[in-house]
């Protein structure tokens, strides 16, 4: 069909889309921003997602040992608390059927459309709609998207030499295969962040010879956590007193967490120095052997990088068939891994416990996402620093929304956020559609001033100082920014709920068909 044709059929922003609202993602995100959109009375929406579960991150992550590191009493959504966690620290499968849980409460089942990956989006100007495209060669338009596609998307596989070479068993924690049996075997792991905590002592018994390589120590608290029984259960069940507990909880996330990167300086130093000395203590305790010890023992600042929390790691190490290896590897063989001082290690079993691409490009989202003038956001994010106004909205990309974009999230718990951020774009939605507009956009000068309002404050940001040299923090991306918000939860929670509504421009201005598209037409008509 000729862009003319297409031109002169139709109206501008009157086609009707498939839905109101495409949902990319049925992780906590996306179902989060489903119930606020429910409660907004928006229900002409879908959820899309790749894989054939919800739960995203919880269905994704099956590795030995996997569960939330912040108590699920506080990683649960304000409206969704529960009482029958098993454990302080749930198990990750049991996040997943709390996300099938939700699903089946809020009528959400008829809307998912598993099993279906977006390969791209673009913003049709003509028409204001988004139109998706799917791995199935489907398109699904609406008039606004929503990307709740994670940020922990893309497992990054560690960049050395040789690894495609390796003739044994290859694994990304993230892409958790459970019909390949450690028993016995040489393994080796490759990472040393939260994941690899929770991993490496999950496994040692069941390797033969267990490796971990570490490039990066990381900070170790102990892990404050039992099974929940009894009193335990009886106590959550009361709702002031689970409220109670959770608002303890949530106040001491706000002060060690977010008040590491937003307090004031004096603060946040006093602070980190204060609480280094005890857990560099207790970290000490727990492991025999005195060199392996201290190359446990971070160099850097506490909170350059996220601690976790573990009772087990540290003495795994006191094992005789597990070691620590921190020469660094020169090359993956087709046998195992060469370090720098030219040892070969047989491995049977590789597993990379390295982490996601997090701010780099095609990581978030993951597949092209064109707004006005056909302008990519993975290129924006790239070239001109990552930046969105609140982490939810960009200019350039109307109808748009992130439940987790640049500036939206404050160290804690990810499912504040996601409420906030639910919230947020509930809310220029339904305002969108109480003043019957077709378009709702961020307003350019109102997104530059939040940005360089976080800009600002993140240059006070103890990340940037000489305290976390050696880092190796995934907080500083290659722009040499921390897109996290530097704020506290509380002013994230307000901020979101709370902002002018007018930050925003409502229209239902349209723009003709541009003369790129005429160029494609005219080529498809040869
Ligand atoms: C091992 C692990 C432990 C964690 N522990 C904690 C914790 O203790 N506390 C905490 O706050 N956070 C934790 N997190 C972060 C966690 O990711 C978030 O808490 C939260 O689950 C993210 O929810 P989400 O819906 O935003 O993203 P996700 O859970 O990543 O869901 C995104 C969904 O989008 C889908 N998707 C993406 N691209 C496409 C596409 N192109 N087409 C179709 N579907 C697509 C994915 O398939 C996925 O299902 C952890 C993460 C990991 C990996």
């Amino acid at each position: 069909m000729s862009t003319s044709i297409r031109s002169a059929k139709r109206k501008p922003g009157r086609e009707k889309p498939d839905h109101e609202v495409v949902i990319v993602g049925a992780g906590l995100g996306g179902i989060g921003a489903a119930i606020a959109l429910q409660r907004k009375g928006i229900h002409d929406f879908v959820i899309v997602d790749k894989w054939d579960r919800v739960g995203g991150t919880w269905h994704a992550n099956t590795y030995p040992g996997v569960a939330v590191d912040i108590p699920s009493f506080i990683y649960s959504f304000s409206y969704e608390q529960r009482s029958d966690w098993s454990r302080v620290f749930a198990p990750g499968n049991e996040l997943q059927h709390y996300a099938e849980d939700m699903v089946d409460k809020y009528w959400l089942r008829e809307k998912l459309r598993l099993g279906t990956t977006i390969t791209s989006a673009e913003f049709d100007e003509e028409a204001n709609i988004w139109r998706a495209r799917t791995d199935g060669g489907a398109e699904i338009t609406a008039r606004f998207v929503v990307a709740a596609v994670g940020g922990l998307e893309r497992p990054k596989m560690p960049d050395i030499e040789g690894i495609d070479s390796f003739g044994g068993t290859l694994m990304h924690t993230a892409l958790w295969d459970s019909d390949v049996s450690l028993k016995g075997k040489k393994v080796a792991v490759i990472g040393t962040g939260a994941t690899s905590l929770q991993l490496v002592p999950s496994i040692a018994d069941e390797t033969g010879h267990l490796e971990v390589y570490q490039r990066t120590p990381i900070w170790v608290f102990p892990k404050r956590d039992s099974e929940v029984t009894g009193v335990g259960r009886a106590v959550l069940s009361n709702k002031w007193a689970r409220s109670a507990i959770r608002m303890v909880g949530t106040v001491a996330t706000e002060v060690g967490m977010s008040g590491m990167v937003a307090g004031p300086t004096w603060f946040v130093n006093a602070n980190r120095r204060l609480a280094e000395i005890p857990v560099r203590r207790w970290m000490r305790s727990q492991v025999k052997d005195p060199v392996v010890r201290e190359k446990l023992i971070p160099t850097y600042g506490l909170g350059c990088k996220r601690p976790s929390m573990s009772n087990d790691y540290l003495k795994t190490f006191n094992r005789g068939d597990v070691s620590l290896v921190t020469e660094s590897i020169e090359k993956i063989t087709e046998t195992g891994i060469r370090t720098a001082d030219g040892v070969d290690h047989d491995v049977d079993v590789l597993i990379c416990a390295t982490g996601f691409s997090l701010w780099e490009k095609g990581s978030i989202p993951s597949f092209p996402v064109r707004g006005r003038g056909g302008k990519d956001l993975s290129e924006f994010w790239d070239t001109q620093r990552y930046q969105s106004y609140q982490g939810v909205s960009v200019p350039d990309y109307p109808n748009m929304f992130t439940i987790t974009g640049p500036y939206g999230f404050v160290l804690g718990s990810y499912i504040w956020m996601i409420e906030a951020t639910a919230a947020h774009l509930s809310r220029a939605i339904a305002e969108t559609k109480r003043r019957g507009a077709t378009v709702c956009e961020i307003k350019q000068h109102e997104h530059e001033k939040y940005f360089a309002k976080s800009l600002r404050r993140q240059s006070k940001n103890f990340l940037f100082t000489s305290t976390c040299d050696g880092s190796n923090t995934y907080y500083i991306n290659s722009h040499g920014d921390s897109p996290f918000r530097p704020s506290t939860h509380g002013e994230m929670y307000w901020q979101n709920r709370h902002y002018d509504l007018d930050v925003y421009r409502y229209s239902n201005d349209s723009v003709p068909a541009r003369p790129k598209v005429a160029v494609a037409a005219a080529g498809e008509n040869s």
